[in-house]
């Protein structure tokens, strides 16, 4: 087969970034817009060795998991890979991919025996509390807001997102309108000219507050009080069209009904680069950060968000991540505990309720900065956290004092490039009796098991959990022991 031949073909399974795969003259071919059971006409568009990359033409029997996807822009934005198959069908290949991992690349045998069923949600839509927006111009040059199509930055109009909180298509059209009123001007990504580059909304799900973030490449903006009394503007409009439409489609995702703009922040990122938020930044109006609670079993916990900060995006599911992660840390009320890549402390607090003592560790000062506050918000004495790199960070404090450092068990939560190996080393030499590794990406989780179980460790449990419902990304925890 080469490029622009036109093929039929079954799908047969869905790879990790969503797309379907089937078979073909014993080529391996990868189809987005797919789903396991169709009969496809496809044409080729790029072939190496063994795999071609090929577009969906027309299909010929649908799958029995095939829906219909609740957004119109579902097949061209690159967000959501997985909307036009049934969530049922979409957990179950989360839990297979999970699966496939822990065999694959971490060597673990049985895998599907020793994993509890995923955890999923009863409402997979509308989850999503914090959306970033690229700004561009639209083909008759007037500013939109929208979505990069899958893998390209050619920006996708939208005025609503279901995966995300219902007040962002207010949101939308305000900074919409706020952008021809104004006269400012959007950023050019390639000429690297221009203003406005994404739009950051954040929303504390239970305590119904918004934050609102511009990003520009510049360190003002033109006719703010407008910017401003637009985004009140929507806050309010949401706020009475929820009300009347009580009895109508609610969502039992967002508990607080009432929203308000809590802060309007400026984030200055000059850079010419694909990292969406610059390294400063200042209020605008309101607060520098959003409050959100999240709840354990003894009740609600307080944290403050700054904007460079990371906080889980669906505030549902990440309570129940949170409990798993508790539930296999076993603790007793004597035990110290590390939580490396601790964020704004929110593992940190779940776990400092029920050890003797929490150290926590993060690379974005701002996000450390929030943790102090969010232990002293909820009266936690117990906790003390550090920034820097969570690899250089521990193995100098544990070299420097073994006996306070050390720790019964450990928690880690990285990003998806996984665990730095010499985390992993220092790690397995503080000899944790349980060591509970919280992931969103299986393949490098699979791969650090592998690696601590030449250091000891078994994998007893694992967990996965769906934070992002209508995409291939899975989240896992899992719980390791020491057995020599
Ligand atoms: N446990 C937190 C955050 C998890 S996300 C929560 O659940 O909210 C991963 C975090 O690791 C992010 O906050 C990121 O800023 C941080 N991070 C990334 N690389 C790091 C590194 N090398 N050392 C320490 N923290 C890092």
């Amino acid at each position: 087969m080469k490029k622009n031949d036109l093929f039929e073909m079954t799908i047969e399974d869905m790879s990790k970034d969503g797309e379907g795969i089937g078979h073909v003259d014993g080529l391996t071919v990868f189809v987005k817009d797919t789903a396991p059971g169709d009969r496809i006409r496809a044409r080729v568009m790029k072939e190496k060795k063994n795999l071609a990359y090929a577009r969906l033409e027309e299909v010929l029997e649908p799958s029995p998991y095939r829906v219909t996807p609740a957004c119109p822009k579902a097949r061209s934005c690159g967000g959501c890979t997985l909307q036009h198959i049934s969530y049922e069908k979409q957990k179950e290949l989360l839990a297979k991919h999970v699966a496939n991992c822990l065999t694959r690349i971490g060597g673990v045998e049985q895998a599907e025996e020793l994993m509890e069923p995923l955890i999923g949600m009863e409402d997979p839509y509308h989850f999503r509390n914090k959306m970033q927006f690229p700004v561009g111009l639209d083909s008759e040059g007037n500013p939109q807001l929208g979505f990069y199509a899958g893998r390209t930055h050619a920006l996708i109009p939208l005025t609503d997102c279901p995966v995300g909180h219902p007040v962002n298509k207010e949101i939308l059209s305000a900074v919409r309108e706020y952008l021809s009123e104004s006269g400012a001007s959007v950023y050019d990504e390639e000429r690297h000219t221009g203003l406005i580059r994404h739009v950051l909304t954040r929303v504390g799900f239970s305590t119904g507050e918004v934050m609102v973030c511009i990003v520009a490449n510049g360190d003002d903006l033109p006719k703010k009080k407008l910017l401003i009394e637009k985004l009140q503007q929507a806050v309010e409009a949401y706020n009475r069209e929820n009300v009347s439409a009580k009895d109508g489609e609610e969502c039992e995702n967002i508990i607080s009904d009432e929203l308000k703009l809590t802060s309007v922040t400026l984030n200055i990122n000059r850079d010419k680069t694909n990292r969406i938020l610059g390294f400063s930044g200042r209020t605008l109006y309101g607060n520098a950060v959003i409050e959100d609670t999240i709840k354990d079993d003894v009740g609600d916990i307080r944290f403050r968000i700054a904007p460079e900060s990371f906080f889980q995006v669906n505030p549902v599911q990440t309570e129940k991540l949170y409990r798993k992660a508790l539930e296999y840390a076993e603790l007793t009320g004597k035990e110290t505990v590390w939580d490396m890549y601790c964020g704004i402390g929110t593992i940190s607090l779940f776990l400092a309720r029920k050890a003797k003592r929490v150290f926590g560790v993060e690379i974005v000062p701002q996000a450390i900065e929030n943790a102090v506050e969010n232990a002293k918000l909820n009266g936690f004495t117990n906790a003390e956290f550090f920034v820097g790199k969570a690899e250089d960070v521990v193995p100098s404090l544990y070299a420097k004092d073994p006996e306070k450092y050390r720790a019964d068990v450990v928690v880690v939560d990285p990003p998806r490039k996984g665990c730095d190996e010499a985390l992993l080393k220092t790690i397995s030499e503080m000899r944790p009796e349980r060591i509970v590794y919280v992931s969103c990406d299986p393949a490098t989780l699979a791969r650090d098991i592998k690696i601590l179980s030449g250091r000891g460790y078994t994998l007893k449990k694992a967990v996965p959990v769906d934070l992002f419902p209508q995409s291939m990304h899975c989240e896992t925890c899992c719980l390791l022991s020491f057995s020599g």
